[in-house]
């Protein structure tokens, strides 16, 4: 088929559809999929997928043998029974192009104070071409361009001639057991795409992201004699002090990582959620911090765990209380690794040459601290994964929106990522 003639279609079936796809985004951003409340939103996609004809596995994370794997995370609050995941499965009768797999999270994180958002965060608000909403950017309007990129092809008379497995997964934003759940059920292919926002690049690199818990005790008197009991929350203050030196310290030794030495302070520490005390007229009998840091590609996950663990150790040593009563710290979710795309794939090649196709210019590359599905299929899987996807703005934060004109050629590039790697034939 003529290049020019197969983009003019699908562009055409890309505009026709993409008042239906905004309001398939729409819908979904309506749903609140914070984790452990995921199942509802994978239900309706399940009606989704089958509407469109593809085979549909529902299956949740106890359904897989989690445990068995290295690279799983623990789940210390969440019921894996409760974490659905979704294969929808696009089969030509006798497939002789490549196989693909697509794949999206559907979890969201936490909205925060809804007072501080121009629009309320589940309305999914549309001005001046943007969605707005938590979740809108990051990733359900990539999750939407997974399903209008194949909607454009079957709109415009053409069927993929490789196998597709169109994956919505949960637990991205915690573990990535939801990723790692869909390989260890079965799904392969010759490549992966994950349409993160990236804004139109491809992600060179991504960051590793470990989880802890510290849990410190204290001893609860009447603040009267204050002096005479043990404050937990000044104490993990120290101990959150002595996390930040110690990723100061890690940052200085990575000026020599390959791909992040240009990046200023990549590796990322956070004391995400504070929790503790029980009356503000008693010293705090306890606090819990739950933390995040991250780990350059390359870096051996346990190598960080037994880097972090004496730091918190030496900083409690050095105070009178925490000395004799040492806090706890657990690895409570992600132990994620770092991960490289590799230059020079031949997936990353088509994809480029879809870009420009749609885009009229060249595919650029990023580096990005924060981490993402696409380990599993490089890492361990020997399978190229694609992080691609549309613009936007507000990851994590407020006013969070995606680019809606952006979206739709993002939806074009890969639709035709799709022709060109798996091929198509007149349906
Ligand atoms: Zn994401």
């Amino acid at each position: 088929m003529d290049n020019a003639a197969l983009i003019d279609r699908l562009r055409a079936a890309v505009d026709a559809n993409f008042a239906a796809q905004t309001n398939f985004l729409a819908a979904i951003v309506r749903h609140p999929s914070l984790r452990g409340h995921e199942a509802p939103l994978q239900d309706q996609l399940a009606l989704e997928m089958a509407a469109r004809g593809w085979q549909v596995d529902r299956f949740s994370l106890a359904d897989v043998d989690l445990a068995g794997h290295p690279k799983a995370s623990p789940m210390v609050d969440v019921d894996p029974a409760g974490s659905i995941q979704l294969v929808g499965t696009l089969e030509p009768p006798a497939p002789s192009g490549r196989s693909l797999i697509l794949q999206g999270h559907i979890d969201v994180v936490p909205e925060g104070p809804a007072a501080m958002w121009t629009h309320p965060p589940y309305a999914a608000h549309i001005a001046d071409g943007w969605l707005h909403g938590r979740g809108a950017h990051d990733m359900k309007s990539g999750v939407s361009a997974m399903f209008f990129a194949l909607d454009a092809l079957a709109s415009a008379g053409l069927r993929p001639a490789g196998r597709i497995h169109i994956q919505t997964v949960t637990e991205e934003e915690s573990t990535g057991n939801g990723a790692l759940a869909t390989l260890l059920r079965g799904y392969r292919a010759d490549a992966a795409l994950i349409p993160e926002p990236t804004g139109g690049t491809i992600t060179r690199a991504h960051t590793g992201t470990l989880w802890f818990r510290l849990r410190v005790a204290g001893v609860p008197v009447h603040v009267a004699v204050a002096q005479t009991g043990g404050d937990a929350i000044m104490s993990a203050y120290q101990l959150i002090q002595a996390s930040y030196s110690h990723t100061a310290a890690a940052n200085r030794a990575a000026a020599a990582h390959p791909w992040y030495a240009g990046v200023d302070a990549p590796i990322k520490f956070n004391p995400g959620i504070i929790r503790g005390g029980d009356w503000a007229s008693s010293t705090p009998a306890w606090c819990e911090v739950d933390c995040r840091i991250g780990l350059l590609p390359g870096q051996e996950l346990a190598t960080v765990q037994a880097a972090v663990e004496p730091a918190v150790a030496a900083a409690a040593r050095a105070d009178g209380f925490m000395a004799n009563n040492p806090p706890e710290l657990t690895w409570h979710g992600f132990l994620a690794d770092g991960y490289v795309l590799e230059p020079g794939t031949e997936a990353e090649a088509v994809l480029a040459r879809a870009h420009e196709a749609a885009f009229g210019e060249a595919m650029g590359a990023r580096i990005t601290t924060a981490v993402n599905d696409t380990r599993f299929y490089g890492l361990y899987f020997g399978i190229p994964g694609l992080c691609y996807g549309p613009r936007g703005e507000g990851a994590h934060a407020f006013d969070e929106r995606t680019d809606l004109n952006h979206l739709k050629t993002t939806t074009l590039a890969i639709a035709l990522f799709i022709a060109d790697w798996c091929g198509v034939e007149e349906a």
